[in-house]
């Protein structure tokens, strides 16, 4: 559910990206629309017509969730605080925010804004179709139109809901916030209420499941699980993000790391340090200077029998591709690279001299570490 999501466009600097859960929604939502409510609803119809009807209506619904995500991005701008994109997914989507907002005030507004152009869109949506109504358009206009009046209000009920990160749930940590100052408390009560209230969507999705009502049942089910794990997700990214705080790469590094010199044969360096030492990854020096790594990938590119005339220098990755980093970057920072490149581990180096390698082991042993000590002290 949160893979990588697929950026389709970009306005207003804001690139827009759809989760691939969205592709699944979007086939069962134009299903259920076209084999269940319109035909419901609007009897006597072709069954293109529910077809059409089904696709305008999902397509109609995602346009409705892009502006509610446009109106956070707005005040988010206004506010300075970068968004790094907007990824449409289940339930509606989630603007990324690369900063927490900087004040109580500011989380507030970000978060009302959403709804409010939701708002808006069931205001505008049930007068087309009183309009329609009146002036005689064609059933199928104004069924999709009432049918957006109505998605739109349940979007706005369901966002409204004071379980973070939905929007209710940043509007409620907004004024826990503005109410104590205490951000970090604030935010632990909101993510724990948004995974609770995750838990008892799934019990409830189950019950109808069981009691006969299959779809919405389903759909809760849905529901929960994605309101459980975003909660769960943000509860973690808190906590990572309080653990580092303020803390340099020096601090998490591994020193004197295991190094090969770029002269000696695969067969050697298999023989002698990945069945000695077990790691991964091996960084390349000449004369303490780094000049690349060899790892098992590059290992496996070299046929066997060319071992014992292969140089690790032939192999290896070369200086110039590696991720490097300094004694003084900050360790967020260093974990927001780790997880933007391909690779784990990161070479802390003072110009070319190494000075050690970070991996996302050494930063993740250092929290659960934090955490357990804390949550043991505060018993
Ligand atoms: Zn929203």
């Amino acid at each position: 559910m949160f893979s990588k999501p697929y950026n389709f466009m970009s306005f207003w600097g804001v690139k827009i990206g759809i989760d691939l859960s969205w592709i699944f929604i979007a086939i069962l939502l134009t299903w259920s629309l076209a084999a269940g409510y319109f035909p419901y609803y609007y009897p006597s119809l072709s069954s293109s017509t529910y077809l059409l009807m089904g696709l305008i209506g999902m397509l109609g619904l995602f346009g409705c969730i892009l502006l509610h995500e446009m109106g956070h991005a707005l005040v988010a701008k206004y506010y300075k605080l970068p968004i790094s994109q907007i990824i449409l997914f289940v339930f509606g989507g989630v603007a990324q925010i690369k900063q927490e907002p900087k004040s109580a005030r500011a989380e507030v507004l970000m978060a009302i804004a959403g709804p409010i152009v939701s708002v808006v869109l069931v205001l505008l949506m049930f007068y087309l179709t009183l309009l329609g109504v009146y002036v005689g358009w064609p059933v199928q206009v104004t069924g999709i139109t009432s049918y957006l009046a109505m998605i739109n209000t349940v979007i706005l009920v369901f966002n409204l809901l004071p379980a973070f990160p939905l929007d209710g749930g940043h509007i409620f940590r907004g004024l826990l916030w503005g109410w104590t100052q205490n951000f970090a408390w604030a935010t632990k009560i909101a993510t724990r209420v948004g995974s609770g209230f995750g838990f008892f969507l799934i019990f409830l999705g189950i019950f109808f499941f069981i009691a006969g009502n299959l779809i919405g049942g389903i759909w809760l089910a849905i529901l929960g699980l994605f309101l459980r794990g975003a909660a769960l997700a943000s509860q973690t990214q808190f906590y990572v993000g309080e653990a580092l705080h303020g803390e340099k790469v020096i601090k998490f590094m591994q020193q004197h790391p295991i190094a090969v010199s770029p002269n000696v044969t695969i067969k050697e360096f298999v023989e002698m340090y990945v069945y000695q030492s077990h790691h991964h990854i091996y960084p390349v020096t000449d004369a303490e200077n780094l000049v690349g790594y060899v790892g098992l990938n590059e290992v496996k590119s070299v046929p066997m029998d060319k071992w014992e005339t292969t140089s690790v220098r032939q192999v290896m990755v070369p200086f110039s591709k590696l991720q490097k980093v300094s004694t003084e970057t900050s360790a967020l920072d260093a974990l927001q690279l780790m997880q933007k490149g391909e690779a784990s581990t990161l070479f802390v180096v003072d110009g070319t001299r190494l000075l050690g390698i970070l991996t996302a082991q050494d930063l993740f042993k250092t929290i659960s570490l934090k955490l357990e000590l804390e949550s043991a002290a505060r018993r």
